[in-house]
């Protein structure tokens, strides 16, 4: 079997719960013609309609993700939404590690490795995202800052444990502003933490998907990848759009050669 590839949708903030249910159903009703071992699917509503995804989805080939957890099981966290909450309605894959949420609610690698750890615990995969902001490339330190995220959030964890884990590297300057990042800097990145990983996890390295998120679209989809260790992609603002997300969908099926 060849490497794993993913194609998950944060749809973030947006849709209701009669569009929520109206783009689930155009996603499996569009992968319907991929014949074979298709990407794996992934889609991210809000929490709210998380459980109109979870039955429009159910006995197809997609699969439901949250946009985020708490690492607690249960207690006085007001507004907070534990991993067996998710795992209880149904969802498979969670999120974690957003830029949105670090720069908006000040989440840290350290909150994220708790969560990745109660995700696992539950039986959902995390997809846990990492990636430099422009300052950072700008002054040439993005491989360091990514190895810091990476080995804060997922450093402790054990063989089976990260096998569990995809990874989406998502430079902050590319998250919906249009900037996508080149081929060559998306591989180079992806590499750098393929050799992180193999330096801790020889065995499971190697099978790891490695997501890359950041103005990712149908026109740019099918170059990023043929990259060899772009595996897959987090989609954002295209993954609201029926049309173009299977697009995506479609050029990550014919990296794989289906
Ligand atoms: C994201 O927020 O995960 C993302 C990749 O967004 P966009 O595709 O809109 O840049």
């Amino acid at each position: 079997m060849g490497m794993e590839r993913i194609v998950a949708g944060n749809w973030k903030m947006n849709k209701d719960r009669a569009g929520t249910r109206a783009l689930v159903a155009a996603v499996v009703e569009g992968m319907q013609p991929i014949k074979g071992p298709a990407p794996t699917v992934v889609l991210a509503p809000p929490f709210p309609y998380l459980p109109d995804a979870c039955s429009a989805a159910a006995g197809t080939r997609v699969h439901v993700a949250a946009q985020n957890c708490h690492a607690a099981a249960s207690g006085a966290f007001t507004g907070e939404v534990s991993a067996g909450m998710l795992a209880d309605i149904g969802v498979s894959w969670c999120i974690v590690g957003h830029s949105e949420r670090r720069q908006h609610q000040g989440e840290t690698d350290a909150a994220v490795a708790g969560k990745v750890r109660a995700l696992l615990g539950q039986g959902i995969r995390p997809i846990y995202c990492c990636g430099e902001r422009r300052e950072d490339r700008d002054a040439g330190r993005h491989h360091a800052v990514v190895a810091a995220q990476v080995g804060e959030a997922l450093g402790a964890l054990s063989g089976t444990e990260i096998a569990r884990v995809v990874i989406a590297y998502e430079p902050v300057w590319a998250i919906g502003t249009g900037l996508t990042a080149t081929a060559g800097q998306a591989q180079d990145m992806h590499a750098h933490i393929r050799s992180l990983l193999r330096s801790q996890w020889p065995a499971e390295a190697t099978d790891i998907p490695l997501l890359y998120g950041g103005s990712c679209n149908p026109a740019n989809a099918a170059e990023l990848f043929t990259c060899p260790d772009v595996n897959g992609g987090l989609i954002g603002g295209a993954s609201l759009v029926a049309d173009q997300f299977l697009a995506i969908i479609r050029a990550a099926a014919g990296a794989s050669g289906y």
